[in-house]
């Protein structure tokens, strides 16, 4: 059993390649940056993806099979941008299989992520985490963000294993939950509504929206805008699943590194630390925890900006 020295210890639990780098990519790259152990686990290799690389039409499911292997080294591609190094896949690489979107054939899938058996999945998460120790764990809601099936047991797999963790003593001191404010995305609504090929045009209210919560809900806005370079990076190594021409690149063009690098969460448990603003919103996910400033290893100021 070996316990990471870095004091500080973030363990990001995922469904997909790419999930790690849209949702969670500035944070994963920011904590990286200032010398804190950070691990990604990956539940699938994304096999079911929409494939938006005409040449790479051809690795589909139902031709080669070969988009999951494909994805995997994309993901190292992007964890390479990010500045983490420790990724693993939940089970070791091809265990659970992408389900597919809700509803389709694919979630019967007997490897399918969706058809785990919930302690089977968590016990591998638990070795994880008993390796690691980490203090924080970051996954999505109940559900899973946006209601995909991977998401959704992504969740489930996640509170069990930290539920077992805990049972042994070494459960962490906060889960959160990445999430968006609806107020952030009523601003996202005014300025890109106009536009086309993007999830807010059409949209009148956040409401329409299947994710978006309030602000009192939010519990920690971290700023890395310092890092959201690196998140375009991540994500432009996921080319199969985001074009290059997607919106998020012309979005992120025209309003720079708040947009990409500034992610929000909820607190599902634990105690939340100190903060500001009108809400109370943490600056840091280890606020309020008793880990020791990394000392040497951060530079002066990078964790409180
Ligand atoms: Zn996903």
């Amino acid at each position: 059993m070996t316990t990471h020295s870095a004091a500080r210890r973030l363990l990001l639990v995922h469904a997909h390649p790419d999930d790690e780098s849209i949702g969670t990519g500035a944070t994963m790259a920011h904590y990286a940056a200032a010398g804190a152990h950070v691990t990604l686990v990956t539940c699938t290799l994304g096999e079911e993806g929409e494939i938006h690389l005409p040449e790479l039409i051809g690795l589909a499911a139902d031709a080669a099979d070969q988009l999951g292997g494909y994805r995997a080294a994309e993901l190292s591609a992007a964890c390479a941008a990010l500045g983490v190094t420790d990724r693993r896949f939940l089970g070791g690489a091809g265990r659970y299989r992408d389900s597919g979107m809700m509803g389709l054939a694919t979630n019967a899938h007997p490897r399918a992520f969706w058809q785990a058996d919930l302690d089977t999945a968590a016990g591998f998460l638990v070795e994880v985490m008993r390796e690691v120790r980490p203090q924080v764990v970051v996954t999505y809601d109940d559900n899973g963000f946006y209601g995909h099936p991977d998401h959704i047991q992504a969740h489930r797999v996640t509170m069990r294993a930290c539920e077992l963790a805990r049972a042994e003593g070494f459960g962490p001191d906060k889960i959160y939950f990445q999430a968006t404010p609806r107020s952030v995305l009523a601003a996202g609504i005014e300025q890109f509504g106009q536009t086309t090929g993007n999830p807010f045009s059409g949209v009148e209210v956040p409401d329409e929206l299947p994710f978006g919560s309030s602000d009192e809900e939010i519990a920690a806005r971290i700023d890395a805008t310092d890092s959201a370079d690196a998140k375009v990076a991540a994500m432009k190594a996921h080319a199969s699943q985001i074009p290059l021409d997607s919106w998020l690149y012309s979005i992120a063009g025209n309003f720079g590194g708040e947009f990409m690098g500034v992610e929000f969460y909820t607190l599902a448990y634990g105690e939340r630390g100190p903060g500001d603003g009108p809400h109370g919103w943490e600056s840091d996910l280890f606020a309020g925890l008793a880990t020791e400033p990394a000392g040497a290893e951060v530079p002066a100021g990078a964790l409180s900006r």
